[in-house]
């Protein structure tokens, strides 16, 4: 049976957003981070990072920078928060280098990265939440069928509890 997973966008909103992160030392976890993945996860929630990474195709880090920064977040987050999956997009249609410079599927608010998650590892959109920071992981999410999908750093949404609270509580609604 399809489980619900709770997609996460990384940068601004399980970790600091320095931008284009290069090196594991700037991989920071935003206040709140653990606590909210182990309490999502002990809810029965799939814990999936959907993260546009385009500085990849930029040429600002390579593919190897971002698995060890994937693997760093996941010690720093602890065996009960680190993410079940993670899927990025390193592309970019006008800024990025051969061959990443293509118009994909997957660079949000494009859809692909979540359907892909969702076929992958067996997920309901349906019963799901998304938290992101941006509109475009709004959107992405929204695309992609999720039922809850919440934007975080804004007056009423300050934090990823707040966001994580409010997600779980639209998902409570009939
Ligand atoms: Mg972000
Ligand atoms: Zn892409």
């Amino acid at each position: 049976m399809a489980r619900p997973a709770a997609f996460l966008d990384r940068d601004g909103t399980v970790v600091e957003d320095v931008h284009y992160a290069r090196n594991i030392e700037q991989i920071r976890l935003l206040p709140g981070a653990v606590q909210v993945l182990s309490d999502l996860r002990r809810r029965g929630f799939v814990l999936v990072i959907v993260t546009n990474q385009s500085g990849i195709g930029r040429g600002l880090l390579t593919e190897s920078d971002f698995r060890a920064q994937t693997e760093h977040l996941a010690r720093l987050l602890g065996p009960a928060a680190a993410p079940d999956a993670t899927y990025y997009c390193p592309h970019h249609p006008t800024e990025a280098l051969p061959p990443y410079q293509v118009v994909c599927r997957c660079r949000k608010p494009s859809p692909g990265l979540i359907e892909r998650a969702t076929a992958e590892l067996g997920l309901d959109p349906a019963r799901s939440l998304a938290i992101g920071d941006k509109e475009r992981d709004v959107e992405c999410a929204r695309a992609a069928g999720v039922r809850a999908c919440v934007r975080m750093g804004t007056e009423s949404v300050p934090t990823l509890a707040a966001a994580a609270a409010l997600a779980l509580s639209e998902l409570s609604r009939e």
